[in-house]
């Protein structure tokens, strides 16, 4: 166990003041001051301090209690039954353990069927409606629990609320809960109309449904079109019903709207099945869900199992992961990138985000750091820019540790130290060092990347290797290297090298589109890249290309024109593709070389070449394209297909591969004499 220590004591007394601050808004106010996920989060820290430090607990903390106590416009109204809040699991694992939890206050015996009812976990509002003799004679919202506020009349608005219960022999007393919602059509066409009024928009479906079950006037109630899916039923004693699915379907029967997408699972694995289904599917419902709500199906065993202070032991909620978090922010450092863009990055304590272990975020550039006013020690909330860059949204200002003095960016590129600018008019601070490293590693990283090149193997270590062993000053210099130096650069073996050089070879055959975007132009993304290679099918046409014409693809904007007639202008640039170009990456799409299926040239029509070694009066490329242009097809290995292997000066090993497999070597003089 922990010391307790006087900064333990500091953090509880802060995350009460701030949970009990967002209880007051959530459940009194119908409003939320923070993300959902933000409060479990917060929640999760104070109940995992309190289980440290037992001593802690008090009754009023969050922990302890249920929603908050009803507001007093309505009158008070003492729940029959309590309505419990249900447990959290934010993953399988606690899932898990919460069947072994619940195994551990009842043991299964060998045979024992055990079921579980799996139901989706609606956003909206608990209701507790009350029966007699078949009619509706109370609806009471959940309040803290034990005490809820009577809205009857507003209840009654609600369409899928019977009146009536729809079987004659109902038992004289039925109680049902449920969930009131919102559909998201309807939450919308509301916010549409409160903007229109200038009325404070409703943040999310739940805090609207809340928020209209508490107006005083029903009319405003009927307006909105709430709806309600009942999930739970309370009957008298000596009743009939022996589990949550056979209560589901007297619901049903009864005239009821039940969710249709409740499913019973005879294992944890099934429950598991349905959970991962619905994080999909539910993103298509019309209504907000936040997760799935887990029960043991048999009562005889919920009734053994009972309650905690606050949940059922027998039913837990298993929430969907959050795409906001919060972590705190242990160190503010720049990156420098490939367009010598310098970004502020934010190292945190690392913390689970979407599927990933996330301990980087980015802070974008200085005038979003000083509005945030982010600082090391800050408690941050972070989330998912277009579900793959960390960014951090927000300071949580309530929950300071130790700030630091506020963040300054620096003058000078902490890896070239040259000084930085910050064009007039751009958010962007820059390197503009062309030599920089970091400019070069990126351009590299992002050449070999998935999208462009595909290079694998060479990640950013190996590339950091070569650039500081000099092998490497630019992109073309990938295409020189050989198994050997490679192997000499440190822990590479010969293996791993040889694998290295082939899959430098193979990038070769990257289609024109992939090495546009490869080429990590401003603005040119992969998207961009393909239209602009389709539209421009030589490297040639495309630097010769006005900004006009560029403008015209649609698609391009004249900002990615401008940049990428202004990339051609760069002397180091062009030397760059003519490098390329030698190394015979695809400058051009194939679709410019359309075979063809007649040609004087009857003897290059359809045949396929190979061509080694050094050429003395055309380059290799020249060669590859006037046999494709009379038909023939140029292939980068020998195989038994090949019908010629054309030598230059130097070939290497094809030459032995050719003559073992018999195929016809050509001079370069007897290659042009097929053409005459
Ligand atoms: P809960 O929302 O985690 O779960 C219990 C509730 O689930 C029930 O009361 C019921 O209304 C609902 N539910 C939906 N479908 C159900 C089904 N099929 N079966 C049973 N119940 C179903 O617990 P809670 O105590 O109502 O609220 C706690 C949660 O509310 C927190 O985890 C947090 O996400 C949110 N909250 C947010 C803030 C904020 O400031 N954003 C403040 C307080 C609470």
């Amino acid at each position: 166990m922990k010391m307790l220590t006087p900064e333990i004591k500091q953090r509880v007394a802060k995350l009460r003041q701030q949970l009990q601050k967002a209880n007051y808004a959530y459940y009194v106010l119908d409003n939320s001051i923070m993300e959902d996920s933000i409060y479990d989060q917060l929640y999760r820290e104070l109940q995992n301090i309190e289980k440290q430090h037992p001593s802690l607990i008090t009754p009023d903390s969050p922990t302890q209690r249920v929603g908050d106590k009803p507001n007093s416009r309505f009158i008070s109204v003492i729940h029959s039954i309590p309505l419990y809040s249900l447990e959290n699991a934010f993953n399988i694992k606690e899932l898990k353990e919460w069947q072994e939890r619940w195994q551990s206050y009842y043991a299964v015996s060998n045979n024992e069927k055990i079921d579980y009812v799996c139901e989706l976990k609606i956003d909206g509002a608990a209701l507790a409606l009350t029966y007699k003799n078949g009619l509706l004679i109370k609806g009471v919202t959940r309040g803290d629990g034990k005490t809820g506020e009577d809205i009857t009349q507003n209840v009654r608005t609600i369409q899928s609320i019977p009146l009536k219960l729809a079987l004659d022999n109902s038992p004289t007393i039925v109680e049902v809960r449920g969930e009131a919602f919102l559909p998201l059509d309807e939450f919308k066409r509301l916010n549409v109309e409160r903007e229109e009024v200038k009325d404070p928009l409703f943040a999310n479906p739940r805090n609207a449904v809340a928020g209209t079950l508490r107006q005083l006037d029903p009319k405003v109630v009927s307006q909105r079109r709430l709806q309600f899916f009942a999930y739970t039923l309370h009957l008298p004693q000596n009743n009939s019903l022996n589990s949550q699915w056979e209560s589901l379907k007297w619901l049903k029967n009864q005239g009821f709207l039940v969710n249709p997408h409740r499913e019973l699972c005879p294992s944890l694995e099934d429950v598991v099945n349905y959970f991962r289904h619905w994080e999909i599917s539910r993103r298509y419902l019309p209504y907000m869900t936040d997760g799935v709500v887990i029960k043991l199906n048999n009562f005889g065993l919920q009734k053994q199992l009972g309650f905690t202070q606050k949940f059922p032991r027998w039913a837990i909620a298993l929430k969907y992961p959050a795409e906001e978090v919060i972590t705190r922010v242990k160190e503010i450092i720049v990156n420098v990138g490939r367009t010598g863009a310098v970004t502020p990055m934010a190292i945190m304590e690392p913390v689970h985000l979407g599927g990933t272990i996330v301990q980087r975020a980015t802070l974008h550039n200085h005038d979003h750091l000083t509005k945030l006013d982010i600082r090391i020690g800050d408690t941050v909330i972070i989330r998912k820019a277009g579900e793959i860059i960390p960014e951090v949204l927000r300071v949580l200002p309530e929950l300071p540790l130790l700030r630091s003095k506020p963040y300054s960016m620096p003058s000078h590129c902490p890896e070239c130290g040259s000084m930085l600018i910050r064009p007039l008019g751009e958010a962007v601070t820059r390197c503009i060092n062309i030599s920089c490293p970091a400019i070069l590693r990126g351009s590299l990283v992002h050449w070999v990347s998935r999208d462009a090149l595909n290079i694998r193997g060479l990640g950013e270590k190996i590339i950091v290797l070569l650039i500081n062993s000099g092998l490497v000053k630019s992109i073309a210099d990938l295409y020189c290297l050989s198994t050997e130096n490679i192997a000499i650069l440190d822990h590479i073996g010969q293996k791993s090298a040889s694998n290295l050089v082939a899959a430098i070879e193979n990038s070769k055959k990257q289609p024109w589109a992939r090495v546009l975007y490869g080429l990590g132009i401003r603005y040119v993304g992969n998207v961009t890249a393909k239209l602009l290679a389709d539209n421009f099918c030589t490297v040639e046409k495309l630097s010769q290309a006005s900004i006009v014409s560029l403008s015209l693809v649609p698609g391009v904007g004249e900002g990615i024109a401008k940049s990428v007639f202004n990339w051609f202008n760069i002397s180091e640039n062009i030397t760059l593709i003519k490098r390329l170009k030698n190394a015979e990456i695809q400058l051009q799409t194939y679709d410019d070389l359309i075979p063809k299926t007649t040609s004087k040239y009857t003897k290059i029509l359809n045949k396929i070449f190979v061509i080694t070694g050094t050429l003395s009066t055309l380059t290799r490329n020249e060669a590859k394209k006037m046999i494709e242009i009379e038909g023939g097809k140029v292939t980068n290995s020998v195989s038994s297909n090949t019908d010629y292997l054309v030598v230059g000066k130097s070939g290497g090993s094809k030459i032995i591969k050719a003559k073992t497999l018999g195929i016809n070597l050509l001079t370069e003089k007897e290659l042009l004499s097929m053409f005459d």
